[in-house]
């Protein structure tokens, strides 16, 4: 599911990025200028839905829609950890927030956190993720997974 909004153009994606996700036609109703694109509520991706994304994201950057370098909100898990595979992806968006699977060591608690990847911009580039607040215990929850899984997008 898609929902557009703005201005600035506001695309929400809902549910599942694959064969019916049918993104290029959302370009025809945006309006000119900056995109920001929400996935928080994107609960799947598989490989032909991700052909279909980074097709979407070039085509927003083209001269003839000219809607510049979209910038992307709450990046949902799954999208993130298949954007890091794809080295082309790099520098062609912006990542303002995203989420990330973390542990928490003193409590065992798992969680999905948003993580400000503009506030940690520099940590994320020498491929440090940032500690986030357990909301068990309050102890410092950490990335439970390698950084380059989420963070190799940042590098510089
Ligand atoms: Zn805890």
């Amino acid at each position: 599911m898609t929902v557009v909004a703005g201005p600035p153009a506001r695309i929400t994606l809902v549910g599942r990025i694959d064969d019916s996700a049918g993104l290029g036609p959302i370009i025809a109703t945006l309006p000119p200028g900056p995109v920001v694109i929400d996935t928080a509520g994107v609960t799947f991706v598989n490989s032909i839905g991700m052909r279909d994304w980074i097709r979407f994201l070039r085509a927003l950057r083209e001269p003839t829609h000219d809607h510049g370098i979209p910038t992307l909100e709450n990046v949902a898990d799954v999208l993130m950890t298949q954007m890091n595979l794809l080295a082309e992806v790099r520098g062609t968006l912006r990542i303002a927030s995203f989420h990330a699977q973390y542990v928490c060591n003193t409590c065992g608690r798992e969680d999905i956190p948003v993580i400000d990847a503009i506030a940690h911009a520099a940590q994320l580039a020498d491929l440090i993720a940032p500690p986030s607040p357990c909301p068990e215990c309050r102890s410092a929850m950490e990335l439970a997974d390698f950084p380059e899984r989420y963070l190799s997008i940042f590098r510089p």
